[in-house]
């Protein structure tokens, strides 16, 4: 699958407007240099659990047939203890995406899991990560990494903005992986926190409705908006009504039953559950790592 075909067009235009932000190209080219994919990798695996075809692998299984269908680089999975539902994928040339435990409490359902997971290889997929990860450090480390207040506040502004509609574009991705609506739609209100006895009877369109409550009231004035604009200034996701309606209205679209046929009819490419390469389904072993891939499909 190809990115161009399902990027949401907010998340092309942010992503336009954040590289022509002055200082971005400095800032994200420091990161770039002084960030070792090593580094991050030594301390995942000193923090927190490594999820592979021998640990978790109920969790893990779920991840090579969505790197397959979408065609990429198997990233590498963790856990981690937070009781704060959520997930996220970071890292240049090799990848990371991290779930953390409150996530995995209060996602059960096995379909939702993959939707989750799905959005996360959405962002691998639409070349997020090495932004996303530029935001991340920027935002914890920007200071400390002796970028001051003038030349960070424009950029964190921007990224944030971008972040916030990168997200409906991985959303797009988990749903075309899903083949419709309903799953991450309800994954979404999960992680808002709405345990499944609750969240499984919330009628999707009249909470996409919603959002277009909100909407109006920006329209209306430039009060609001400015308002809604410091409500949302720091947040990382954009709100769940307004995801929600995005992924209701975007499943409505020929576009989306393009994709969702072609996805369908996609063969699901093997990769090394080692080091995460494309392999032949007849090789016997990894022609990058020497694994034995007896017992991999
Ligand atoms: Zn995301
Ligand atoms: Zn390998």
């Amino acid at each position: 699958m190809n990115s161009h075909e399902f990027i949401h067009p907010e998340d092309e235009m942010a992503m336009r407007n954040l590289e022509g932000v002055p200082g971005f190209d400095t800032v994200a080219r420091f990161i770039l240099e002084h960030f070792t994919e090593n580094l991050l990798h030594g301390l995942y695996m000193a923090q927190m659990v490594r999820i592979s075809p021998t640990q978790l692998p109920e969790i893990y299984n779920l991840l090579p047939p969505i790197c397959g269908k979408f065609g990429i680089d198997l990233p590498e999975l963790y856990l981690t203890m937070d009781p704060a539902p959520n997930a996220w994928t970071i890292g240049d040339k090799r990848k990371f995406i991290v779930l953390t435990s409150g996530l995995l409490d209060h996602i059960t359902n096995k379909k939702e899991l993959q939707s989750i997971i799905a959005h996360e290889c959405g962002h691998i997929l639409c070349r997020h990560v090495f932004y996303n990860t530029v935001a991340i450090l920027l935002v914890n480390f920007g200071e400390s990494l002796g970028f001051g207040q003038v030349v960070l506040a424009p950029i964190l502004l921007a990224i944030k903005y971008w972040q916030r509609r990168s997200e409906l574009s991985a959303d797009r991705a988990s749903t075309v992986y899903i083949g419709g609506p309903d799953v991450p739609c309800r994954a979404l209100l999960r992680i808002c926190g709405g345990p499944d006895n609750l969240t499984k009877n919330i009628n999707l369109q009249e909470y996409a409705e919603q959002a277009k409550a909100y909407d109006e009231l920006l329209a209306n004035s430039k009060w609001n908006k400015l308002l809604q604009n410091m409500a949302v200034m720091n947040a990382d996701h954009p709100f769940a009504a307004v995801r929600i309606r995005e992924i209701l209205s975007w499943t409505a679209s020929p576009q989306f039953d393009r994709l969702k046929d072609a996805m369908a009819r996609a063969a699901v490419e093997p990769r090394c559950p080692k080091c995460g390469k494309r392999v032949t389904a007849k090789a016997k072993f990894c022609r990058y790592c020497g694994n034995n891939l007896k017992g991999v499909k």
